[in-house]
């Protein structure tokens, strides 16, 4: 890259303090001073560009999106600040992204795993437990280091949330994604299914209402990571009462863990799990709602808490370096003091040194 060096001054988080001078050169970051940089930001609070853990690009409320939708929905995320994303499953492959400048990276998942009729069609792919080791293996190769499994839906004969998995299925799988140098999560909505693959050694939970005491402990000792989407579970109480005629159980069950979901969490951060933002963009929920689910999550914890979930704490889980000598310029800098204002305007979002937006 030839582009000129740019220089910022602010105050870098996460480590705060003085004001201090940032300088961008061939898209990494330097402390150290360059000549004829182009002064950018003279004041503000810099951090390292945040990171949306559960979101669906190439994903809508119908199913599989054509490109120029799932670019669409990867602009809207990166305008608010995100930078990178965890994708949480997508029907179709997002790779031909990655030569696009300006968008966030994406960390990919392949396709949802799930079984016919346990799950939203046109999400995933749907398979049988017998073939639940080859199809993990499959989708641990298409994506980058992650595979999604739906792990409980409800059952239409049973009228409540179950399982999708037999035990020994989810075991074989998870130990098929490991020796594939992929690590596995799993949508759980229920108490049963994340009991169930935190045991078998899943390795990151998403929404997790269902979490009870032991199974939190357990997480927090196994270093299971949990990305709760807490904004989106407000979804809850109308898929209740969609469901209230014809499944009454599963109707009361989904209100009770909507119910419970602050204390839920809060009994997380207690046990010391590991807690990520992610917004669940790409089904129902709108790409670009990054800003919500921080202030969800600063509710629980605070705002320190909220923005290392997603930004510097999420980043590092994730591989993603933070504003350190050499690494990548991947930053966003806000006008106020984030601490206080967490509901975060960019006025800069830059992603290896581009400017994005
Ligand atoms: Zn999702």
């Amino acid at each position: 890259m030839t582009a000129r060096p740019l220089h910022l001054h602010g105050v870098v988080l996460p480590d705060g303090g003085e004001p201090t001078d940032l300088w961008v050169v061939d898209g990494l970051v330097t402390y150290e001073p360059i000549a004829d940089a182009t002064t950018i930001i003279t004041q503000g609070w810099i951090l390292p560009g945040l990171v949306d853990a559960h979101c669906h690009v190439g994903l809508a409320a119908g199913g599989a999106v054509d490109r120029a939708t799932a670019e669409q929905q990867a602009r809207a995320d990166v305008v608010t600040g995100v930078t990178v994303i965890r994708d949480a499953g997508s029907p179709i492959d997002t790779h031909w992204l990655n030569d696009l400048p300006g968008l966030p990276r994406i960390i990919r998942a392949g396709r949802h795993i799930a079984r016919p009729k346990r799950y939203i069609r046109g999400f995933g792919v749907e398979i049988e437990p017998d073939q639940l080791v080859d199809e993990t293996h499959r989708q641990a190769l298409a994506g980058d280091g992650w595979v999604k499994l739906v792990g409980d839906w409800i059952d239409r004969d049973l009228g409540d949330l179950t399982p999708l998995w037999p035990d020994e299925a989810v075991r074989a799988a998870i130990k098929a994604a490991h020796q594939a140098g992929a690590r596995v999560t799993a949508h759980c909505f229920g108490e049963e299914s994340v009991a169930q693959l935190v045991d078998a050694g899943i390795d990151c939970v998403e929404h997790g209402c269902g979490l009870d005491e032991a199974t939190t402990l357990e997480m927090a000792r196994r270093g299971v990571a949990l990305v709760p989407t807490l904004d989106n579970l407000k979804i809850f109480p109308g898929i209740a009462d969609q469901a209230q005629s014809k499944y009454p159980r599963y109707a009361a069950h989904m209100r009770q863990l909507f119910q419970r979901r602050f204390d839920t969490l809060r009994r997380c951060l207690e046990a010391g799990v590991a807690i990520y933002a992610g917004t669940d963009a790409g089904g129902n929920r709108s790409h670009g709602t990054l800003i919500p689910e921080i202030l969800a999550l600063a509710k629980v914890g605070g705002a320190q808490f909220a923005l290392g979930a997603a930004s510097w704490r999420a980043r590092d889980w994730l591989g993603a370096a933070n504003l350190v000598e050499g690494a990548p310029a991947d930053l966003i800098v806000v006008g106020e003091d984030p601490f206080v204002r967490p509901d975060l305007a960019p006025i800069v979002v830059m992603r290896d040194g581009v400017v994005c937006g």
